[in-house]
């Protein structure tokens, strides 16, 4: 058994002094973080008690006893909704997208837009994923669930290889979007200034300083990346599918949608179970100041919008879209604890909560999941 008390740590310090100074030099609670340090040889078994989700010094190397029983079973639930891409024909999208007066050109920007977006949006949430956060979450099982997510967002990416082939789009036209286009700049630049000092070799979670710097890039990438921004993306494409329109997409993107409710549900868990194991980090001040990234995250979705959609069409516009996002940035606040950022707002599109319901996923994809879990089987014989 591990001991984590006064005693142990001056054990662990002095057999620290008494090592070559290479050795001695190398950051213990950091090799420990990583799960790449040392071999303990003579360490005792992990407990339950012993693991969390931050600066744990128990061995991270060990899936088992689950501590985390949320984590696993997002990953569970992450692996029965596999899907792929290709198996979603684009055969009316591509007669569509070649008709001449199938779509305004108002649609075709919007739609040009938000595939744009997404597409180097996915990498920049995979990204992070592996660079950042994974490193300093010192916690197997959720490290279990990261690794299905960032198989999960390679999938995404590759939807939008396959619809940019499928229907002959400009690939560099839309994968440099992120760059080109100053309202899908601004959301990247905003979200890779909270993850690009833990892509510092010598970061590492120990201050409360550093461990709200975690937290923030937490805020960023999951509520407010994949759960507020993602959001209005998956309200404009859908609308176009409500009307028959581009029904391919619309299908990728439902499945990319019941995907990132799982991404955004673990986030949420993940920031709030490391709340609650460090009280410390969550200072009045420090909400304060998600509560602010929140509502800027929220005005750059504003501006996205009247940038892709200067005019309404099928029911959306701009202005709504920013209601939307109001909503939706006053439910996230709720879900990590915080006061609402906006004056409440109606949701103005109803009928997205019916897509995207988490529990009514399981019976929207029904047919598909059984697929899988059958079709899934190797057959050796
Ligand atoms: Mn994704
Ligand atoms: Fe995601």
């Amino acid at each position: 058994m591990l001991d984590f008390s006064e005693t142990a740590t001056t054990a662990r310090q002095e057999r620290t002094r008494f090592m070559p100074q290479s050795f001695a030099a190398a950051p213990a609670a950091l090799s420990e973080a990583t799960g790449l340090g040392t071999i303990d040889r003579h360490g005792g078994r992990v407990s339950v008690d012993e693991k969390r989700m931050i600066n744990c010094r128990a061995d991270v190397n060990q899936l088992l006893p689950l501590k985390y029983k949320w984590a696993w079973e997002k990953y569970l639930a992450a692996c029965n909704n596999h899907w792929m891409p290709t198996e979603v024909s684009m055969q009316a999208d591509i007669a569509l997208w070649k008709s001449r007066d199938g779509l305004s050109e108002d649609e075709r920007r919007a739609i040009k837009r938000n595939l744009g977006f997404f597409a180097a949006s996915e990498s920049l949430v995979a990204n992070n994923i592996v660079l950042a956060i994974y490193r300093h979450l010192t916690n197997p099982e959720c490290r279990q669930y990261l690794l299905r997510q960032a198989f999960e967002e390679a999938v995404h990416t590759h939807t939008f290889q396959y619809i940019v082939e499928s229907l002959g789009l400009d690939e560099g036209e839309l994968f440099n979007m992120y760059r080109e286009v100053p309202s899908i700049t601004d959301k990247a630049a905003w979200a890779i200034k909270h993850t690009q000092h833990l892509d510092d070799p010598d970061f590492k979670i120990g201050t409360p300083q550093a461990g709200q710097a975690f937290l923030r890039d937490l805020v960023a990438f999951y509520v407010i990346f994949e759960g507020m921004w993602f959001y209005t993306g998956f309200a404009q494409i859908l609308s176009f599918g409500r009307r028959n329109k581009m029904a391919g997409i619309a299908e990728q993107y439902q499945y990319i949608l019941r995907d990132e409710s799982i991404h955004l549900n673990f986030g949420i868990d993940v920031i709030n179970q490391i709340k609650s194991e460090n009280p410390h980090l969550w200072t009045s001040a420090f909400q304060e100041e998600v509560r602010n990234m929140i509502r800027e995250a929220a005005e750059l979705e504003a501006a996205y919008g009247r940038d892709t959609m200067p005019r309404g069409f099928l029911g959306l516009n701009a202005a709504l879209c920013e209601q939307y996002m109001h909503f939706i940035a006053n439910r996230r606040c709720a879900q990590i604890g915080l006061t609402p950022v906006f004056p409440e707002a109606e949701n103005p599109f109803p009928w997205m909560s019916e897509a995207m319901d988490l529990k009514k996923e399981k019976n929207f994809f029904e047919t598909r999941i059984i697929e899988y879990q059958n079709g899934g089987a190797l057959d050796w014989g």
